[in-house]
């Protein structure tokens, strides 16, 4: 097999585990690997952004405006997004090389046990991309991270197609109408997920609608923290 990044020839080492099991085919290379760096630090405790304060400015800001309650538990990123990062994901999501997410795989499910294996019961929903996205691209990056984690994921969204929110100002994403529409309610605890967290307004218009019809917790798990 072949590193999906880099394409060099995975060498599988062999020792105890190998020989006992069956070796899971391991899609990227020791170097590939390397290079994929976690975010580590001191970090905000609602929205995984480096941060000295347990809670940052943003994370404040998003609780008053919310009136003292945010409608995000928490959020939890694994990766900064770094010019290597951005290389991957330009590549899997906007060029539609669905493979390279596989390169994401492992850490995005170790992380999940690290963070969110704790809350009982609980249902990923992955953000859906509007018809006309989805059209382009071909698959929803969301939807294979959700595929990764050990827990029931259900559709619970969709999105109407509108403006890039990236062309919009902070303000003007904030204010915004909500894109989403909620197909079905859910009186059981929420887990967001989505490739990237950026002002977390999109993951927001999304976690609103879940817990006016009912969820009582809503997370979100983001493989980048941008
Ligand atoms: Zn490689
Ligand atoms: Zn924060």
């Amino acid at each position: 097999m072949n590193c999906l990044w880099c394409h060099e020839e995975v060498l599988l080492e062999v020792n105890w585990t190998t020989i006992t099991l069956p070796a899971k085919a391991k899609r990227i290379c020791d170097k590939c690997e390397n290079s994929l760096k976690e975010l580590s630090g001191n970090r905000c405790q609602r929205c995984s952004r480096e941060a000295d304060t347990e809670i940052c400015d943003d994370c404040i800001w998003w609780g008053n405006y919310h009136h003292g309650e945010d409608v995000i538990d928490y959020n939890y990123s694994v990766f900064p997004y770094n010019a290597h990062m951005q290389d991957i994901i330009a590549k899997w999501k906007y060029r539609g090389d669905y493979q390279l997410g596989h390169l994401f795989e492992n850490q995005f499910i170790n992380h999940f046990y690290k963070k969110f294996n704790w809350i009982k019961e609980v249902i990923a929903v992955p953000i859906p991309l509007s018809s006309e996205r989805l059209q382009e691209r071909c698959f929803n990056q969301a939807e294979m991270l959700c595929s990764f984690l050990p827990i029931q994921s259900m559709d619970m969204l969709t999105r109407v197609h509108g403006e890039k929110q990236s062309k919009k100002t902070r303000k003007e994403r904030i204010s915004s109408e909500n894109p989403f529409y909620l197909v079905q309610k859910l009186n059981k605890p929420v887990i967001l997920v989505d490739d990237i967290y950026t002002t977390g307004t999109t993951l927001r218009h999304a976690a609103r609608l879940l817990k006016t019809a009912g969820c009582p917790n809503v997370y979100t798990y983001t493989l980048v923290r941008g």
